[in-house]
């Protein structure tokens, strides 16, 4: 299985050499040259597995240049019980990611019972123990250099904490983050972990590491890395649970399933728009959003608006507050009938900071072939979903999951279950689940009094040459 670009002018990679890494050379995506297609057999054979052995079976199929066994041993040190332990009380651990029926033919699909508490663990911890094994293996190192609102960070660390060969400097707006989550990322004491809390916003972190990485000759020579939303292995990981969450809901291959997912940067649906293509039986991809809301107007116009940093909204689900969804280049590309030229016309108006429409080529008709609808939501909404599945199904949703739902049931159709996709527990934005319900979510017991441990970070301005010495110093 080679990896080729959607902008079509890079050489075809495989996967390990593409897993370290982050863009083509030529600004494109990597996606594999083929996808994988399932038989009604294999759909059969795969019905029963446990998540490790599925994820196996899938992610062996796109992976070949790591040995069998290795792959598998990596695999099941990542899928286990005890790192996604944070149940609700009716579900089991051993399943990873379990389901809760809230009525007929609708479902939480629950991805956030990993160390974070969001969705990213899936994949994030699956990254964890393939950069250790890969960079092992050719005696390399990396720096990873990334800058965090909270989720991501948190992720990214819990992931990496430990592991040989890698060091993270995480820079995050200091006093920004809520209690919780920096208490998350501050409280871990792992030598290979850096956090550093910069003086202003989020967008100055994010302006540090790209001027950091856009050093050609600090970043080779520091070997800086990244593990941002359009890492490939991000995204083959997340294929894996539609796959689970379409067996736990269904009896036979002859069945269709539609799942709803709260979206950002477009990650996290397009595993979902891979299994589709790899044959697992899915109705519709309902891609939900927020006030931000660029996705949803592509998918009901044609049209794909990027807006500036400067309009957008902060919202109380925060981790979909995007302009840009830096993943659906790769969906795009599909669409144009996987024409590298089309999508490098097409990024290039949207580099440039234009929009465009796929109207005319009569592209946008094609959409319902891939099975998206989509719809967005605000705060009020958010409050108000949040308030109802609490009265109606007694389950305390958190902020993004509930723009999910709400969706959801703006499309589901009688007959064919919904997956609503839960990418965070509501521990995680208390003070929105407050204001909602009126009282604190539940916390998992072992976050309880996180915010009191001892917390290591050192406190920086958004001085790139300052925070280069600092790397330097520490590496
Ligand atoms: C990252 C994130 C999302 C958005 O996922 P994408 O893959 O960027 O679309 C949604 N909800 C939560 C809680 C997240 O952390």
């Amino acid at each position: 299985m080679k990896y080729i670009s959607t902008r079509g002018q890079s050489p075809a990679q495989t996967f390990s050499q593409i897993l370290l890494g982050g863009l083509a050379p030529d600004g494109g995506l990597y996606l594999p040259e083929t996808y994988p297609q399932l038989s009604d057999a294999d759909l059969t054979a795969m019905r029963n597995m446990s998540y490790a052995d599925l994820a196996f079976a899938i992610l062996s199929r796109f992976v070949d240049d790591i040995p069998a066994p290795d792959l598998k041993a990596i695999i099941d040190k990542t899928y286990r019980p005890d790192v996604y332990a944070y149940t609700r009380p009716s579900q089991q651990a051993s399943d990873i990611t379990p389901t809760l029926k809230l009525e007929d033919d609708l479902y939480l699909l629950s991805l956030s019972n990993g160390p974070t508490l969001a969705f990213k663990d899936m994949a994030m911890q699956l990254l964890g123990n393939l950069f250790e094994y890969v960079l092992s293996r050719e005696g390399k190192t990396t720096n990873i250099l990334g800058a965090t609102s909270g989720d991501t960070g948190s992720a990214a660390e819990y992931a990496m904490r430990g592991k040989k060969g890698i060091r993270v400097f995480m820079l995050s707006p200091h006093k920004k983050m809520s209690r919780f989550q920096a208490a998350q990322m501050f409280s871990l004491q792992d030598d290979n972990i850096y956090n550093i809390a910069v003086n202003g916003v989020f967008d100055d972190c994010q302006d540090v590491v790209k001027a950091v990485s856009n050093d050609a000759v600090f970043k080779a020579q520091h070997k800086i890395g990244a593990v941002n939303s359009i890492n490939w292995g991000r995204i083959v990981a997340q294929v894996v649970y539609y796959f689970k969450g379409y067996f736990a809901v269904t009896d036979n291959n002859a069945q269709k399933v539609s799942f709803a997912v709260p979206s950002g940067n477009f990650g996290n649906v397009c595993a979902g728009h891979i299994a589709r293509m790899m044959g697992l039986p899915i109705n519709q991809l309902v891609v939900a959003t927020n006030e931000n809301d660029v996705l949803d107007e592509f998918f009901k116009t044609g049209i794909y608006r990027p807006r500036g940093a400067a309009n957008t909204y902060h919202t109380s689900s925060p981790s979909m507050d995007i302009s840009k969804a830096s993943n659906f280049e790769r969906f795009v590309f599909d669409l144009v009938g996987r024409d590298g030229d089309k999508t490098r016309e097409l990024w290039g108006a949207v580099d440039s900071g234009a929009s465009f429409d796929l109207n005319a080529d009569g592209f946008f008709n094609k959409i319902s072939h891939y099975g998206f609808v989509s719809g967005s939501s605000n705060h009020a909404q958010r409050m108000q979903t949040i308030r109802e599945a609490a009265s109606r199904y007694d389950v305390v949703v958190d902020t993004h999951t509930a723009d999910g739902l709400k969706v959801a049931l703006e499309h589901k159709i009688a007959g064919v279950p919904m997956l609503v996709l839960e990418t965070a527990l509501p521990a995680k934005f208390e003070d929105a689940i407050i204001e909602a319900l009126g009282t604190a979510p539940e916390r998992p017991v072992a976050l309880n009094g996180i915010e009191a441990l001892p917390q290591k970070f050192s406190v920086m301005d958004a001085d790139v040459e300052a925070i280069k010495a600092y790397i330097v110093a520490n590496t």
